[in-house]
């Protein structure tokens, strides 16, 4: 008899480690549960497909579960595992379209399980017209109340990337949007004096600002009125919630399975849970930071995607190993793109690190090259050895690429001054001989 794997989770981890188990071992039994509608989906095309950019909410599906059928994985939409005896080895799975609850038997299990948007006790969070954002259905109730509605004005509570996203979203729709963040700056990816420049483009842009000030209640009646931050009342007929996200850790915790200290599932460098035949991957797992040589939780699809191909090689009984990441991350807000990689000054300090930063402003190409506009680039290195702890990029052209040249070097662990030497391309109309990257790192001292 085959083995039987269990994949709980059939999002970008669950489906990449199936497709991997498969191509390793033709003979695995391999079956995953997904409690939505819809398994392989590309959660990142989210916002783009509710702007308007791509054609329909189910383009960001990658592959179906009849794609998946012909493979010979069995990818089981609308079930929901609801419970875990990792001693006997089995699962409790309820069937969501008949309501049935069986149970199910694995001899390898991975927990992909994801992370789901936080949802705070705010009065009023439950209304109509509020929503979170994190998988194809709540893309497509978005979608479906835009155009019913029209609303006019709305709210985005949380200035993180997914919340900066939705107001390019909302935008289109010509609706007129506040972002409310409790914090004193929106993108805590980036140090304060970056996210100014991210704060400036919103405001060119018409979206209102308001920091420092968390959400006390949303009201409304059949649906949402208003959102009260502070003394103020911002009127809302759409209000997004987007205040961060938290891994999904209910059923392995109550199943014995080691919680990490990010609140992530802690696994070591093969993806293995502390208990035999478990693995985990993804939004729901912690992973090494190569920076700080600590445990952190970076939930993003790039480390899901690689965490569940080494898991799925290991669940066909390889020994694969992924290395750790540095947390790198771009976001695009309007015609401004963000990006961040390693830790930025502010977390740096809060790690113990003697920090030093290098900052600089240059052309994204040859200054008389048309469309060149301002890179704004800001380097975080250790005092004394010189160490690369993180980058920072904001502008408005050639940041995304940048942004990977940091990140090269903090898998490297080079120095500023290594950085500072790197044989960069260089025409006109891509940058200026002395690339923004190197004049920054230049300014080290
Ligand atoms: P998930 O995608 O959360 O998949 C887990 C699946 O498990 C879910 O489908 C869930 O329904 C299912 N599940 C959970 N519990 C159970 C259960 N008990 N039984 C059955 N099924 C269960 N990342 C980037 O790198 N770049 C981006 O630009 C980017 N943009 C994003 C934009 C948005 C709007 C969102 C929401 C996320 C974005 N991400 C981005 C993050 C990226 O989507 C996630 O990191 C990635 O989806 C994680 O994959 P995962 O498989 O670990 O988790």
């Amino acid at each position: 008899q085959h083995e039987r794997v269990i994949i709980i989770g059939g999002g970008a981890a669950g489906m990449s480690a199936a497709a991997k188990a498969r191509r390793s071992n033709p003979n695995l039994e391999l079956v995953a549960y997904e409690r939505s509608g819809y398994v392989s989906y590309g959660a990142c095309g989210l916002p783009y497909a509710i702007k308007g950019e791509i054609a329909r909410i189910e383009d960001v599906v990658v592959r179906t579960p009849a794609q998946f059928a012909k493979q010979g994985i069995t990818a089981l939409v609308r079930h929901e595992v609801l419970a875990l005896d990792t001693v006997a080895q089995t699962l409790e799975v309820r069937n969501l379209e008949t309501g049935v609850t069986f149970t199910d038997h694995y001899d390898k299990l991975l927990i992909a399980a994801g992370g789901s948007p936080s949802r705070p006790p705010i009065p009023g969070a439950n209304l109509p017209g509020v929503f979170a954002l994190r998988n194809v259905e709540d893309a497509l109730a978005i979608q479906a109340w835009i155009h019913q509605h029209r609303p006019s004005q709305g709210v985005i509570i949380g200035g993180g990337y997914i919340g900066l996203e939705m107001a390019e979203a909302l935008a289109v729709h010509d609706i007129e949007l506040t972002i409310v963040e409790q914090l004193p700056q929106l993108l805590p990816s980036l140090d304060a004096e970056m996210a100014a420049h991210v704060h400036a483009e919103l405001e060119r842009q018409g979206v209102a600002i308001q920091t420092g000030q968390g959400v006390s209640a949303i009201n409304g009646d059949d649906r949402v009125r208003e959102v009260i931050a502070g003394a103020t009342s911002f009127p809302a007929e759409i209000v997004i919630m987007a205040v961060g996200v938290r891994p999904n850790v209910n059923l392995a915790r109550q199943a014995g399975i080691t919680i990490g200290p990010t609140g992530a599932i802690a696994v070591d460098d093969q993806q293995r849970t502390n208990l035999p035949n478990v693995w985990s991957a993804g939004d729901v797992t912690e992973a090494i930071n190569l920076v700080t040589g600590k445990p952190t939780w970076v939930p993003l699809g790039t480390t899901a995607n690689k965490q569940g191909k080494v898991a799925g090689e290991n669940l066909a009984g390889g020994a694969a190993r992924f290395g750790g990441i540095v947390g790198t991350s771009v976001v695009k807000i309007f015609e401004t793109t963000a990006a961040s990689t390693g830790l930025t000054e502010a977390r740096a300090k809060a790690e113990g690190l003697a920090v030093k930063t290098a900052s600089a402003t240059a052309n994204s190409r040859a200054h008389y090259m048309p469309g060149h506009a301002d890179i704004h680039v800001r380097l975080v290195y250790e005092a004394g050895s010189g160490r690369m702890l993180g980058g920072q990029l904001v502008g408005h052209e050639g940041v995304s690429k940048r942004i990977d040249i940091i990140a090269a070097a903090l898998h490297a662990g080079w120095s500023v001054e290594q950085l500072g030497e790197l044989d960069l391309a260089y025409a006109p109309p891509f940058s200026p001989v002395w690339d923004p990257i190197l004049v920054a790192a230049n300014l080290a001292k």
